[in-house]
């Protein structure tokens, strides 16, 4: 059988993590948590970055620091994890659901202007795939209407627009580092700070509502409970995990790259003879391979190719159900203008097996099939 995902494991992590348990320190903020904040402020010219116990928790904080008030409203899409909308109900917003682009499947940025109302406080955008939303058209609108603007960057580590890793470009960015993302340390996520006002009341935020980070660097003689907060930081052993995959993160983004175009090009025949559409990666993007997905004609010729691989031992699987059909979404949002794209593209589309450390000989088994069953 091939596996729709296979957590990654470089070969490092054993070492790191018995280092972990021999420094004494399993807690969150050591050596490694550190490593690995400023690997990624180096690497992706960020202001800061701060571990998280996940993703999810990555964007509770950055709706929390935005400090929505009663009534205010959250435009996002509707084609999207959980995480996404929840994060914003948390820090007590409306849910408003816009429609998606077909060529990326993210949020429509010519439909943002119209969601807008006097109570719109944010855009969460969400990185799908890992190839950027369109932020120039999407920052201009925050900047006219005075909007925070967050990336659910989940998928888009070691993606860019226009030069700009994307979590550095809104108000605040958010990656996971669950196991099925490229990078990984079982459970986790970071928050990436861009405007450095929010710097210590984010430290407070994820130290419990303590000014322990000021203690911890002398600025405070003893450190004492603050404000509101919660318990944000991931544990060392989880961190020195992901610290062997951030040191070999180029090698991964290759290997998983390699993948993605080897499916592109064996399809692209397909999608000329008009049998499948492949996702579309705008001029100004560098993409990370996150996700190869292919769109079928139907939802029901995507149960039957879906089931055609399964008998040939390929695992691939569906996406989101759109949010704003789900009972939650129902409850704590809605749709703004025509459901066109959301509802009737994530019907049709489809995720082929892609993983660091996919084989040849495998990524061939899963062309062949789908190959042949377009044939
Ligand atoms: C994975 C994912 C999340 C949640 O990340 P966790 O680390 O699992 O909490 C949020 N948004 C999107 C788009 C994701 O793909």
């Amino acid at each position: 059988m091939i596996n729709f995902n296979v957590p990654p494991c470089c070969g490092d992590e054993l070492g790191y993590l018995e280092q972990a348990i021999k420094n004494r320190k399993i807690c969150g903020d050591g050596e490694f948590t550190k490593k690995c904040n400023q690997w990624m402020e180096n690497r992706f010219s960020a202001q800061k970055v701060l571990l998280t116990t996940s993703g999810t928790t990555a964007l509770d904080m950055a709706t929390l620091l935005c400090d929505f008030q009663e009534g205010d409203e959250v435009i996002l899409p509707s084609f999207t994890f959980s995480s996404t909308a929840t994060s914003a109900v948390l820090g007590g917003a409306k849910l408003v659901f816009v429609d998606i682009r077909p060529d990326t499947m993210n949020i429509d940025e010519t439909k943002i202007e119209a969601a807008i109302t006097p109570r719109t406080k944010a855009i969460i955008v969400v990185h799908y795939a890992g190839v950027a939303c369109e932020m120039d058209t999407i920052m201009e609108i925050a900047k006219r209407y005075d909007l925070k603007v967050i990336e659910d960057a989940a998928q888009g580590v070691m993606s860019s627009y226009k030069g700009k890793a994307l979590g550095t470009i809104g108000d605040f960015g958010c990656y996971s580092f669950h196991e099925t993302k490229n990078y990984s340390m079982g459970e986790g996520g970071a928050l990436l700070i861009n405007n450095p006002l929010y710097n210590e009341r984010a430290e407070i935020l994820r130290e419990k509502g303590t000014n322990r980070a000021k203690f911890f660097r002398g600025q405070v003689d003893k450190y004492t409970w603050v404000d509101f907060g919660d318990s944000y930081l991931p544990s060392e052993l989880n961190a020195a995990y992901l610290w062997a995959q951030l040191q070999r993160a180029d090698e991964i983004n290759g290997n998983r790259l390699c993948s993605w175009n080897a499916y592109w090009n064996a399809f692209s025949p397909l999608q000329d003879a008009g049998k499948v559409t492949l996702p579309t990666v705008p001029e100004g993007c560098v993409h990370n391979a996150h996700m190869f997905y292919l769109k079928c004609k139907s939802l029901e010729e995507r149960t039957a190719l879906i089931s055609y691989l399964k008998e040939r031992g390929v695992m691939a699987v569906f996406h989101y159900i759109p949010l704003h059909s789900a009972p939650a979404g129902l409850k704590y949002g809605r749709f703004h203008g025509d459901d066109v794209y959301t509802t009737a593209d994530s019907d049709r589309l489809v995720r082929l097996p892609l993983y660091y450390g996919l084989t040849e000989e495998d990524r061939n088994t899963v062309i062949k099939a789908v190959c042949s069953f377009y044939a």
